[in-house]
């Protein structure tokens, strides 16, 4: 397979700067090579520069959690994409369901945000997912395929093409509830077949397509199996280093 896996930690909001440093004194002399795992973290903005400081000539990555479609301006407590790249941070998380719930962040806006990433060299980590309430009407599919429509609008296939999506179905986040391995697959299957529909059979080989909820060392190797899955997006599991090295070193 020509996709490189991308196990990326999702932080939320915990760990500080000090936190932060500890963490990737633990692991960074352990990760597999980029070429084969690519190791990331995406972090709290206030835990950005001493990730990257700490992260420097190491194989970890450095991604955010989230930041704002326009670079500079009245914007009272938003993160600047062009500051990010400015940094050295290369991926940024957008439309987590968390961030859909509490913040009420909308598709129109995560597409800005998309848009905003790519246009200053970043990558976004674009999130989707159904509710338990939506998967037990059996709706999954056309909400799904619905938010994926409307994050990748205007985008074009070779910036799809470089991106990643995670598949995040909200009743399996921080629940211990994992999807099943047949059930991510599917969804993830079904998330390459939309690119493929609204671009092309090149760009869809192309899109790196992650699970996120429960992902643990003890089920990362079943997920990774799945011919759709690329990687995963972590949240409580990748906190702490013995974990986190678990995981992205599944291969071993
Ligand atoms: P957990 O791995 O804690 O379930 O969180 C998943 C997630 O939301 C990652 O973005």
């Amino acid at each position: 397979m020509s996709r490189t896996p991308i196990i990326a930690g999702n932080w939320k909001l915990n760990m500080n700067p000090k936190e932060t440093v500890e963490f990737v004194n633990a692991v960074k002399d352990q990760l597999p090579d980029p070429s084969k795992v690519e190791s990331v973290i995406c972090a709290p903005a206030v835990d950005l520069d001493a990730l990257l400081k700490a992260a420097e000539g190491s194989n970890l990555h450095v991604g955010a959690e989230n930041c704002y479609w326009e670079n500079s301006g009245a914007f009272t407590g938003e993160t600047s994409p062009a500051v990010l790249k400015e940094m050295g941070v290369q991926y940024v998380i957008i439309g987590h369901s968390e961030r859909r719930d509490y913040f009420h962040e909308t598709d129109e806006e995560i597409n800005k945000k998309a848009k905003a990433i790519f246009a200053n060299g970043l990558t976004p980590i674009l999130c989707c997912g159904e509710s338990l309430e939506t998967r037990e009407a059996g709706k999954e599919n056309e909400w799904v395929v619905g938010q994926i429509k409307a994050g990748l609008e205007g985008l074009t296939s070779e910036q799809v093409s470089k991106m990643v999506i995670a598949y995040e179905p909200i009743w399996a986040i921080g629940t211990g509830k994992t999807a099943s391995s047949d059930q991510a697959e599917e969804m993830c299957k079904t998330i390459r077949e939309t690119v493929k529909d609204l671009y092309n059979e090149e760009t869809a080989e192309n899109v790196r397509i992650q699970y996120g909820g429960s992902v643990k060392p003890a089920n990362v190797k079943e997920l990774m199996a799945k011919p759709n899955i690329d990687g995963g997006l972590v949240g409580g599991a990748s906190l702490v280093p013995d974990s986190y090295l678990a995981l992205v070193n599944y291969q071993d």
